[in-house]
């Protein structure tokens, strides 16, 4: 039996994975080969640590959900203009130095962008 843990990645995957469409509960247990009881736990562990949001929808006459990923996919576009590529002070750059990824303006200015965008 797969632990909690691996069974509710691998959802998250599948829900990560089908993107802006989202999909329906009844074909994640399907890709995932779990019943409904079991989908319906995991899902619920998923939505409580706000990875994933569900919308209700009719589908073939009865109500069900259709479940979506709140995190999206990294695309390569998406860090093609990281300020760390061009950086000078990269090299000296690191999370314990004089200069750091958290007190950098830059890079949390590309990241509120990035956030804007998205
Ligand atoms: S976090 Fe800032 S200082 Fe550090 S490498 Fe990136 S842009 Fe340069």
């Amino acid at each position: 039996m797969p632990r909690k843990s691996d069974t509710s990645h691998e959802m998250l995957d599948i829900i990560m994975s089908v993107g802006e469409d989202g999909i329906l509960q009844s074909e994640l247990w399907k890709k995932m080969n779990a019943d409904s009881r079991e989908g319906s736990r995991t899902i619920i562990r998923l939505e409580k640590k706000g990875l994933i949001e569900r919308k209700k929808e009719l589908h073939e006459g009865r109500w069900t959900y259709r479940v979506f990923a709140k995190r999206k996919l990294s695309t390569i576009e998406s860090i093609l203009n990281i300020p760390c590529a061009a950086c000078d002070l990269e090299i000296r750059c690191s999370e314990a130095g004089s200069v750091s990824p958290d007190k950098c303006h830059e890079l949390t200015q590309w990241i509120l962008d990035l956030e804007r965008k998205n």
